[in-house]
């Protein structure tokens, strides 16, 4: 049977982190992995989480099956996070969270969730979005299209755009929404934007399906929340993606949620319970020990102030970095072109350089990014910030060399 399969061509990002952890020059700098790292480079379990670990191991009384919505307390503090107290009691009996192993399984089973609803739906997503929302999606048999969303000119966004392409669905269509943090382009929605969308929702019935998994990485828990609470509150229906991958440092554990809210609660028990089936067919019940984490963590008040304190130090690093690369950039004659990395929020940026140039970064100056030039600002440091503008700018001043030299 399986003399009939194809070869699948490697994978671009682990290609990547083998020749990285193979190049044997000091000063190499991994700006390709999708992790946070810290001034040396590393990802470390988080100190609330090490505790919260202890206790858990120490006190656990079972390892019997969880079931398919996994842990009820869990959801329950996931809820609150993605919510907010106040709005999270108010559209309580009209929600229903359902724990997911990782972001990954949240987006799977909101597809196949979808399809049960409708076999033609369609889902509109941004341009660019995370290449993994492709299969995740489209794998289940979801129809992808996309929708305009970065300008590659102003590394800004081309909202009146995306606004036409969203002015013209119905129900039926499901549109994907970064929560924040885009990933790969760093470009988010100001609340005026989530606003519009907001009314577009209202006026076309489209479903928004927001995929959140960086909540705390950008401005803070509740700032990054924003377009999801504004959806929340206001419209009749809403699946919210969400992910402890990130903001928990979590990512092997696969610590996920779904939020689906409905029009009524009715809908949303046989929401729920189609949800749950689901579940039941792909992968059974979740993993618990993330989630157990979690919620361990979120119910002390120490080990909550500890992760507030934690999830504080990424998010201020991050944005320490990407200010020292615009200043950085900017002394090495930018004329103003990567100005932009210090306005945008969350680890990702496009820098907008080509192929051949993320190529002679990583052969000249031992700096490796993903061909689509997506930076991981959290990849970066202090102490090579200076050096990485520095290489960035020879990479490009060589090729407008060679351009001149061709046409001159
Ligand atoms: N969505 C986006 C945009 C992501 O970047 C990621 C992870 O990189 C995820 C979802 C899902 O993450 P996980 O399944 O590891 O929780």
């Amino acid at each position: 049977m399986f003399e009939s399969l194809e070869p699948m061509p490697p994978d671009a990002i682990l290609g990547l982190m083998e020749a990285f952890r193979a190049d044997p020059r000091e000063h190499k700098i991994d700006l390709g992995v999708g992790v946070y790292q810290d001034e040396r480079g590393e990802t470390p379990v988080l100190a609330c989480v090490k505790q919260a670990e202890e206790r858990l191991l120490a006190e656990e009384s079972s390892k019997s099956y969880v079931g398919p919505a996994g842990a009820e307390g869990y959801n329950a503090r996931v809820q609150a996070l993605l919510f907010g107290d106040a709005l999270a009691t108010r559209i309580e009996e009209r929600t229903s969270v359902v724990q997911t192993p990782g972001g990954c399984g949240a987006l799977r089973v909101a597809a196949e969730l979808v399809l049960r609803c409708r076999r033609d739906a369609v889902v509109h997503v941004p341009d660019p979005t995370w290449a993994n929302h492709v299969p995740l999606l489209g794998d289940a048999g979801l129809e992808i299209r996309a929708y305009p969303y970065f300008d590659r000119t102003t590394s800004g966004l081309r909202f009146d755009a995306m606004a036409a392409h969203l002015d013209a669905l119905g129900p039926g269509d499901l549109v994907l929404l970064h929560g924040c943090c885009h990933n790969p382009c760093g470009a988010d929605l100001d609340r005026a934007q989530w606003q519009a969308v907001l009314e577009l929702a209202q006026r076309r019935g489209f479903t928004p399906l927001v995929d959140l998994a960086y909540q705390g990485f950008g401005d803070g828990l509740d700032e990054d929340a924003f377009g999801v609470r504004l959806l929340a509150a206001e419209l009749p229906e809403l699946i919210v993606a969400t992910s402890c991958s990130k903001n928990f440092g979590l990512y092997r554990e696969r610590t996920g949620a779904i939020a689906l809210i409905s029009e009524s609660a009715p809908t949303a028990r046989t929401a729920r319970s189609q949800l749950l089936n689901v579940i039941r067919g792909i992968y059974s019940m979740p993993p618990s020990h993330g989630g157990a984490i979690v919620d361990r963590v979120l119910g002390d008040e120490a080990l909550r102030g500890e992760w507030l304190r934690e999830l504080g130090t990424m998010r201020d690093r991050i944005h320490a970095l990407r200010s020292l690369l615009a200043l950085r950039f900017a002394d090495h004659g930018d004329a103003g072109r990567f100005s932009f990395l210090g306005r945008q929020r969350g680890m990702f940026s496009l820098l907008g350089i080509g192929p051949a140039q993320v190529k002679a970064l990583r052969d000249e100056h031992a700096i490796y990014l993903v061909d689509s030039s997506r930076i991981n600002v959290a990849g970066a440091s202090h102490d090579n910030v200076d050096r990485l503008c520095g290489a960035v700018m020879s990479v490009l001043s060589a090729a407008a060399g060679r351009l001149g030299t061709a046409e001159g």
